[in-house]
């Protein structure tokens, strides 16, 4: 898949790459206010639904196409450039022929293959940078899918975005993260530009920093923020749209980190405590190694004397104890027991080969678990 490097889009983009705008597109006179004040942050890309894809009907499902004029003028006056989210090849044609500079696929549309692929088929041959959006649910393989689709039809400005995905259950997140889902894809697609939406992970106002910095942490090359001149009175999302004042105020507070650093002490430091921790692992490896050579030990002792290898209350008491080391260590008791259950389940399964396969002892290990030694005989 040939991916282009955002830096090659040809928009003026610094890393990290931030879009904003409104929700929806509203009325000219909102679009056009609410873009100036975004432009003067320093931000050149302006986002906007024009078809929206609502869960309920009579609810406000965008101006449609009377708002594509609209942006044409506010590009012309502005300079800017805008994307919008397409759902079918109809609002492809569209937004092609008034001139949008960028499409992303929504969601609701993500999930659907038919609808990804016409989708394609109606960009195949132009030349315009592609956004697909995750599904809403926790599938890999369909954003993937979605990805690929887009691409052969010979797209090569493609990015993704995360906006998490929805769930039953009740978070404090209008779409859980998943951190690991586009970590995962990272991996899958290592070249793929990944853009966190915070205002549709978070849902409110308030949970939009703190989404954007953990993504700014783990090395993304963007994020696309909802941002209104009103926010209270946006005919959608009102409750996660920020004003253009506040989105200034969360960019400077952010803390742009990168991925490597040229300052020789800091790479000399780095290089310390990575071999450090290279020791400590292959101890924790060493120590491992030793425990799973006692499971050995345990297990023809109890297939000797024809006992279970699973022992509930035994478990219970690891469970319990391994906790409680945990918590005084100021390590994670979660963490701990879950560790805890991997390396019991695999030490089970050592001893059920033990079971179930004719191992002899050693002559001297018999003696080991009698406590006699043929020496001593
Ligand atoms: C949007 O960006 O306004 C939108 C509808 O997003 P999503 O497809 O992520 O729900
Ligand atoms: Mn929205």
């Amino acid at each position: 898949m040939k991916i282009e490097n955002l830096k090659d889009w040809g928009f003026d983009l610094k890393r990290p790459w931030i879009i904003a705008g409104p929700c929806s597109v509203e009325t000219e006179e909102q679009l056009l206010d609410t873009s100036k004040q975004i432009q003067k942050l320093g931000i050149n890309i302006i986002r906007g639904g024009v078809w929206k894809p609502r869960t309920r009907p009579d609810t406000f499902e965008g101006v449609g196409s009377a708002a594509l004029p609209w942006i044409q003028n506010v590009k012309k006056e502005t300079g800017l450039s805008f994307m919008i989210e397409v759902g079918n090849p109809k609002h492809v044609e569209e937004a092609l022929k008034h001139d949008i500079d960028i499409l992303w696929i929504g969601a609701r549309s993500t999930v659907n293959p038919f609808t990804v692929q016409e989708i394609a088929e109606a960009i195949r041959g132009v030349d315009i940078p592609v956004l697909v959006k995750n599904p809403i649910n926790p599938d890999l393989a369909l954003w993937i899918g979605a990805i690929e689709r887009i691409s052969r039809v010979g797209i090569s400005r493609i990015a993704a975005i995360h906006r998490g995905f929805s769930s039953f259950q009740n978070t404090r997140y209008r779409n859980l993260p998943m951190w690991s889902i586009p970590i995962d894809l990272k991996r899958n697609l290592p070249e793929i530009p990944m853009i966190c939406d915070p205002s549709h992970i978070g849902g409110s106002r308030d949970l939009i920093f703190e989404i954007s910095q953990k993504a700014i942490d783990l090395d993304y090359d963007g994020l696309i923020i909802e941002s209104h001149r009103d926010p209270d009175r946006a005919w959608s999302d009102a409750k996660q749209q920020i004003t253009p004042t506040t989105l200034a105020l969360i960019m400077k507070n952010l803390k742009y980190r990168t991925p490597t650093s040229e300052d020789k002490d800091f790479i000399t430091q780095l290089e310390g405590l990575r071999d450090q921790i290279d020791h400590i692992d292959k101890e924790l490896f060493e120590i491992m190694a030793q425990r799973m050579d006692i499971v050995e030990e345990i297990g023809l002792y109890k297939k000797r004397n024809n006992v279970t290898v699973f022992q509930k209350d035994r478990w219970k008491e690891i469970y319990e104890t391994r906790r409680l080391w945990a918590a005084k260590l100021n390590l994670n008791p979660e963490f701990m027991a879950d560790l805890f259950k991997i390396i019991h389940d695999a030490s089970i399964r050592r001893q059920e080969y033990i079971m179930n396969n004719p191992i002899e002892t050693t002559e001297d290990e018999k003696h080991e678990f009698t406590g006699e030694h043929p020496d001593n005989v």
